[in-house]
């Protein structure tokens, strides 16, 4: 086999930071217990890098969202560590059965699917005002949970990134739903979740977008470290007289001579066209905006302020998230999970 090129673009993972940023979140969490939600890829940073670097600073508990999303974590971690959000359905066969993750029940009908699938450990998510996934106040059954061997008895906030009467309103409605059914460990909060006070607490914590240097609350920013810089390398620079068009549809049109370089990364690697004309990189602290529309496989930047720059040459894009996420109108959550497959992610 003859080596392939190394790409022209990379995600550069900070590993020292996601670990520094889960103590963070533990340390905040007080007694509870702090997992790690590593759904989608872990937030498209690369799952399997993830789970293996928190599981040696000693998490133990971790959430995706499918059951596709557990094999590439067997043999990183205990299968029974793996809790798989979405649930459990009879079409989800064997596989669910045998791997050794737990489902985390949302339905009646799952938990009916389960028992009589055998049974087992598993967890179980009420619903406290979400009304998106979750056995609801009113599907409460009598003997509902009195077959079931739970683990984890959850439930989701809808606005833990708000100061919002909807956080007390679900804590409360959590501990009437939840008292008198027999688990293990009780969780409510997600990142956001964790800063609402003990009482958001209970027995275990589930943080994802502030493991990878999300901040969904101003109040974070003070403890939360950046995780993920991206870089993409320079294919081309062209100097343009005045008045020439640059891009699809010519939506940038220059005004002045202007250095224009070309770079390998575009709306295909999840930097989308909302940083069209609004985005920038940085080439040894100089500032250089994304002009014209963002192409699926390249970017264009006024390049005129570098005059080092040169074809080869690797910048550094601007994606601090919360002044990305303001520029895009993208969420913190979305800039990150969308981080494509092109990628080399290089771990520090
Ligand atoms: C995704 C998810 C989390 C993590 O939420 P963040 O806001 O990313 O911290 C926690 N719990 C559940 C049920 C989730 O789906």
């Amino acid at each position: 086999m003859i080596d392939v090129p190394p790409a022209p673009l990379r995600l550069k993972l900070e590993g020292l930071a996601l670990i520094d940023n889960w103590q963070a979140l533990k340390l905040r969490s007080g007694p509870a217990e702090c997992g790690a939600a590593v759904k989608a890829n872990g937030y498209g940073l690369g799952a399997q890098e993830v789970v293996h670097r928190l599981s040696a600073a000693g998490c133990t508990q971790f959430f995706v969202a499918h059951w596709g999303e557990v094999a590439p974590l067997l043999g990183i971690i205990p299968s029974s560590q793996i809790a798989v959000l979405n649930g459990y359905n009879t079409a989800d066969g064997k596989f669910a059965r045998e791997c050794g993750a737990l489902p985390v029940l949302n339905s009646p009908d799952q938990i009916t699917a389960w028992v009589s699938g055998g049974g087992g450990p598993c967890h179980v998510m009420l619903d406290s005002g979400i009304n998106r996934l979750g056995i609801g106040p009113d599907q409460m059954g009598e003997a509902m949970f009195d077959r079931l061997d739970i683990d984890i008895l959850m439930s989701h906030l809808a606005s833990a990134d708000e100061d919002s009467p909807q956080n007390d309103a679900q804590q409360k409605r959590f501990e009437d739903m939840s008292s008198g059914i027999a688990c293990r460990r009780r969780s409510l909060a997600n990142s956001a979740g964790i800063m609402l006070g003990d009482a958001f607490h209970h027995g275990l914590t589930r943080p994802g977008l502030s493991l990878y240097g999300g901040i969904p609350r101003a109040d974070m920013a003070e403890f939360i470290k950046p995780v993920a810089a991206i870089e993409a390398q320079v294919i081309q620079i062209r100097d343009l007289a005045a008045g020439e068009p640059v891009g699809y549809n010519a939506t940038f049109e220059t005004s002045t001579e202007m250095r224009v370089a070309t770079i390998a990364m575009g709306y295909a690697d999840g930097y989308l066209r909302s940083f069209s004309g609004k985005g920038s990189a940085y080439f040894g602290g100089v500032h250089l905006p994304v002009i014209g529309r963002v192409s699926m496989d390249l970017i264009t930047l006024d390049v005129s302020a570098a005059p080092d720059l040169r074809a080869g040459d690797w910048v550094a894009m601007d994606y601090d998230l919360r002044n990305a996420s303001q520029l895009s109108g993208l969420s913190q959550y979305e800039l990150l999970t969308g981080l494509g497959a092109r990628f080399s992610r290089i771990w520090t």
